[in-house]
């Protein structure tokens, strides 16, 4: 699973430049948090997210990227990744929406996700949200100078697994910087102490999908929506992280800055 790759560690100067690259991430993902209500079309957040990177001087990471059309992706509901915004899909009261962003800063990317409720969700959806959001914290947490990184996939499985929902398999977070998908590549499943050392340097887009039915999924026609194979709900909650000598510095935040 793990690639033989070199993995590329960043100096400080380049950390500094990512560090400012997630701000503005942030910035705009809270607009676009700010604007995901029940009766917005998944188009409107898209130009939010692009006017919003584009005034603070970044360039949307995904726009163009293996082809994907837009800035933003927005999936909804049983939708896992990749959905792709439309002028025609409006939020309903009770969606389950999660927005995924990534720009490009003075050269370096950074990546950002987070699911929200259009309105009041239904207790099954809140208790996903909440179960995904604490399954990367705890992956977070597991980060420890000269720890391995399957601690980190460990911990995002065991949380959300203990919830009772399942972690998708076929789409994994990943490196971070010069390029969007950099090694190693960041499973959400996994054996503590197995996988790369959390070196000093390592940057890592950390990103639990999670599916409360089971972890099998399926493309759409489109040829990028995925959603659940069983039709159950999913949620995704993505930070980029630093490793450093003290422990990891979390780049990213989700509406209000830290
Ligand atoms: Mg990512």
């Amino acid at each position: 699973m793990f690639s033989t790759k070199a993995i590329e560690l960043k100096s400080a100067a380049e950390l500094a430049c990512l560090r400012r690259g997630a701000e503005i991430l942030s910035e705009a993902l809270a607009a676009v948090m700010a604007a995901a209500r029940p009766g917005s079309a998944t188009l409107e957040l898209d130009r939010i997210a692009a006017a919003e990177l584009s005034r603070r001087k970044a360039k949307a990471a995904f726009l163009g990227y293996h082809g994907f059309p837009a800035s933003l992706c927005v999936s909804i509901n049983d939708e896992i990744i990749h959905g792709i915004p439309s002028a025609s899909r409006k939020l309903r009261e009770g969606d389950l929406v999660s927005l995924d962003l990534g720009c490009i800063y003075e050269g370096f990317y950074t990546d950002v996700a987070v699911t929200v409720g259009a309105g009041p969700v239904n207790p099954e959806a809140a208790r996903l949200m909440k179960a995904t959001r604490e399954a990367l914290d705890a992956g977070i947490a597991a980060m420890r100078p000269d720890g391995r990184l399957g601690d980190v996939s460990r911990a995002v499985q065991e949380h959300a697994e203990a919830a009772g929902f399942s972690v998708v398999r076929e789409f994994v977070g990943h490196g971070i910087g010069r390029a969007l998908h950099e090694d190693p590549p960041v499973p959400n499943f996994g054996k503590a102490g197995t996988g790369p050392r959390l070196t000093a340097g390592l940057v890592l887009a950390i990103e639990p999908m999670v599916n409360a039915g089971g972890w099998e999924a399926r493309t759409l026609e489109d040829g990028w929506t995925c959603v659940t194979k069983d039709g159950s709900l999913s949620a995704h909650f993505e930070h980029t992280v630093a490793m450093t000598a003290q422990g990891p510095e979390v780049l990213t935040w989700h509406g209000r800055r830290p």
